[in-house]
């Protein structure tokens, strides 16, 4: 039994596992469902090393597979044949669906294209190679055709039912999902942006915060290591300064964070008095009242983007 598009009688439902078990690709799946969690699905994506990246793409493939299908089940109900007589992104852009078996493109219901999608995809990713079996020379592309209608999906589910997806608290549950199937077609370039662009804004929010929390983790790092300075420094309530080797060290772990994060390097520039800078702008000479108005500093711009605005003036 196969689906047809005219009949759209999609026979998807209660489908659970699609690869044999046996293969690398499926145990490669299992180990990235069990590793995903939210700030790590952008590293989760990224091919480990000793894995071969056609394996990887397609495991990663199954992954985005089965969470699509999640959000094509949250939407039953909601997206109807009466609400979305088309497949669509918003009002301007309208999809119709073409395949092997059905080169003439027709216009399908929402509910109706997801469905066809979904067993199109169930079966273009049954047919995975085998362990130890060589990909075809066209599976890469063949992974960007179904990743871009897997992008419609999102998309519509985001234009279309924002609200009901609000009303039952799902929206996280979206927005992982598709910050993991962002992270996959940027990352191996997979879908284009064009293709893209019914969601370019949101996708532009997830890419700035993405850099926010990179610049997070950067500011925190060195907090902490402002603090070791600080805590270095009060043993030597004489001098109250850090000796030759701390600042040394002090000095490099800076210098690297400052050239990661305009954050960080905003904070040191305004905090630290230009007395104690060399030529180049090296530190020097760090007493503990600069280091504790460098904290200070670093803390307050962790905080938010306000305090980070008030102390670059
Ligand atoms: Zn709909």
């Amino acid at each position: 039994m196969a689906a047809t598009v005219a009949g759209c009688t999609a026979i998807f439902d209660g489908r659970a596992s699609l690869i044999p078990k046996h293969t690398g690709i499926h145990k490669l799946h299992l180990e990235f469902k069990a590793s995903i969690g939210t700030q790590e699905v952008v590293q989760s994506v990224k091919l480990p090393p000793g894995v071969d990246k056609n394996v990887w793409i397609a495991s990663q493939v199954l992954g985005i597979f089965e969470e699509v299908s999640q959000i094509v089940s949250l939407l039953d109900g909601i997206c109807t044949e009466e609400c979305c007589p088309h497949m669509n992104a918003g009002k301007d852009v309208v999809y119709s669906w073409a395949d092997e078996k059905n080169p003439q493109a027709v216009q399908l219901s929402a509910p109706c294209y997801m469905r066809t999608l979904l067993d199109y995809a169930y079966e273009q990713l049954s047919n995975l190679p085998g362990e130890d079996e060589p990909f075809p020379t066209d599976f890469k592309g063949k992974m960007g055709t179904l990743l871009k209608r897997f992008f419609r999906v999102y998309a519509h589910a985001y234009l279309s039912h924002a609200a009901p997806i609000k009303l039952y608290e799902a929206e996280a549950h979206l927005n992982l999902r598709f910050k993991h199937f962002l992270a996959l077609v940027t990352e191996f370039k997979l879908v284009a942006k064009r293709d893209m662009g019914p969601l370019a804004e949101l996708i532009g929010n997830f890419q700035m915060n993405s850099n926010r929390a990179g610049e997070e983790s950067f500011i925190a790092e060195a907090v902490v290591i402002v603090e070791r300075a600080i805590h270095a420094a009060s043993r030597a309530p004489e001098t109250g300064k850090l000796d030759e080797a701390a600042t040394h060290e002090l000095v490099a772990q800076l210098a690297h964070l400052e050239r990661s994060s305009t954050t960080v390097a905003a904070t040191v520039a305004r905090v630290i008095p230009r007395n104690c800078r060399t030529t180049d702008g090296g530190l020097v000479c760090i007493c503990m009242e600069d280091l504790q108005a460098l904290l200070a500093g670093l803390q307050a711009s962790f905080t938010g983007r306000a305090s980070v605005a008030a102390l670059c003036q």
